[in-house]
């Protein structure tokens, strides 16, 4: 272990073990502007790796942000505000001010109403304990919304320093480096330098002469789908591009599978529509509850693929969630997809156990 920072995530760079933050082959330890593995792979590739962060350890370097005084930027996953909200959230922030921030809002379809989505993300930050002082929706990737951030960040920041914090994924390098291209010009700028010995284990960026940024390595929740598969596969079940919803008019007694790693049975009600929105690339197939089983032993990793999957998950350690639909509500299963069913219907879904199901009132 050095005490050299990758100036990507801030991780403290390191050589011995692959499968951990911060690491780097040595040769590349050497490099003025050194970064980690996973973050060259991000930057040069796009390819998502799975790290171990080590969780104590990271919400003792997020307790530290208790202690500074600045403006707080939560980032949140539009297609995923579940797994988008922080354990002891409320702890770590204590009484300054928050903007939550709704990010990817370039994938949701333009069905969604996105006044009624930030009612949602509301109400989700409201039940977790977290009042915004000013809630936005943009697209860090497609440059949506930000004069409306920036001008945000100005009036509420008074001078302070702005401190951009989220679950892993949700988009805060993203979203970082286009408002510093935004507010000073700069091409990508990842970070500016390291920061060796610094307290927080967090990275700095200056916002304007007097105030910086910080971003804080993202916290993994385990909830997120994307635990439960390779990391090739994640590229699949993570939307890229603007979502097309499918919809299917099922009986009782059918079953939708969502790939091999998400199983929605119709157990009773009228004839009704089930419209999922979800990666492009999942396979969505119907067929009889009772016939569900056998076809998901025998086709879990050939039909159902892509997301390739080692094992039937669904049947060795899988979980189910019951709803009894009343009104027109989504189904919403952690950063896999949202399942828009009207009122009336009784629905079990079997996911990943570990994996959260949530029933929420519709934004579609
Ligand atoms: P971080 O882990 O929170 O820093 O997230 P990153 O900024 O590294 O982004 C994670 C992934 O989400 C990358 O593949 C980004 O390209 C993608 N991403 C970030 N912002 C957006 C956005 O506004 N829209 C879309 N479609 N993808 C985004």
């Amino acid at each position: 272990m050095s005490d050299l920072k990758c100036i990507g995530c801030g991780a403290a760079l390191q050589s011995g073990d692959e499968t951990k933050k911060g690491y780097i082959p040595e040769s590349g330890m050497k490099r003025e502007d050194a970064i980690c593995r996973r973050c060259y792979r991000l930057k040069h590739y796009n390819e998502i790796m799975d790290v171990d962060i080590d969780s104590g350890e990271f919400m003792t370097m997020l307790n530290s942000l208790y202690e500074v005084d600045g403006l707080i930027i939560k980032v949140i996953d539009a297609f995923d505000i579940n797994a988008s909200l922080i354990p002891s959230f409320n702890r770590i922030v204590g009484d300054k001010k928050v903007i939550a921030v709704l990010n990817k809002t370039d994938l949701l379809p333009k069905s969604v109403n996105v006044n009624r989505l930030i009612h949602r993300a509301k109400l989700m930050l409201k039940e977790n304990g977290i009042t915004a002082v000013d809630m936005v929706a943009v697209s860090a990737l497609k440059n949506h919304g930000l004069d409306r951030l920036i001008d945000m960040i100005t009036s509420h920041a008074g001078g302070k320093d702005v401190y951009v914090v989220g679950t892993t994924n949700v988009g805060k390098s993203t979203l970082i480096n286009q408002l510093i291209k935004m507010t000073t010009g700069d091409g990508e700028v990842i970070t500016t330098s390291r920061f060796p010995g610094t307290t927080l284990d967090l990275i700095d960026i200056p916002l304007d002469e007097n105030a910086f940024i910080y971003d804080t390595p993202g916290v993994i929740v385990p909830s997120q789908m994307a635990h439960y598969i390779s990391k090739d596969d994640l590229k699949h079940i993570t939307p890229s591009k603007e979502i097309k919803p499918v919809t299917f008019q099922l009986e009782s007694g059918q079953t939708l599978f969502l790939s091999g790693l998400a199983r929605v049975d119709f157990e009773a009600g009228d004839r009704s529509s089930f419209t999922v929105y979800a990666s492009n690339q999942l396979t969505l197939h119907r067929t009889k509850t009772s016939n569900a089983e056998n076809f998901y032993e025998k086709h879990y990793s050939g039909l159902l693929a892509p997301p390739e999957i080692e094992s039937p998950v669904l049947m060795e350690n899988g979980k189910t969630f019951s709803f009894d639909v009343t009104e027109d509500s989504d189904i919403e299963i952690s950063g896999y997809a949202f399942i828009s069913v009207s009122g009336g219907a009784r629905v079990s879904v079997h996911v990943p156990k570990g994996v959260e199901v949530n029933l929420r009132q519709t934004i579609f």
